[in-house]
């Protein structure tokens, strides 16, 4: 991954059918999300809570600050 992107998210299709979005932010790989609605995942170094919210005929990827407390998926 370019330095230049501080996150990026990699959607891995099979069959014209999406298994999971693999997730870097801060330079780390942190893992894959699966595609399921509000998988989610939390980068180490800064905290941002990345998530998938599937709705009836597309999906959001979305960054949130982690609040405290409030950063258990
Ligand atoms: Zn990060």
């Amino acid at each position: 991954m370019p330095k230049e992107y501080k996150a990026d998210y990699r959607v891995n299709i099979l069959k014209e059918n999406i298994t999971g979005i693999e997730v870097t932010c801060c330079g780390h790989h942190l893992g894959e999300m699966r595609f399921q609605n509000n998988e989610g995942l939390i980068c180490p170094v800064c905290g941002t809570h990345h998530t998938v919210t599937l709705q009836y005929n597309h999906f959001h990827i979305r960054q949130n600050q982690s609040v405290k407390g409030e950063d258990k998926i």
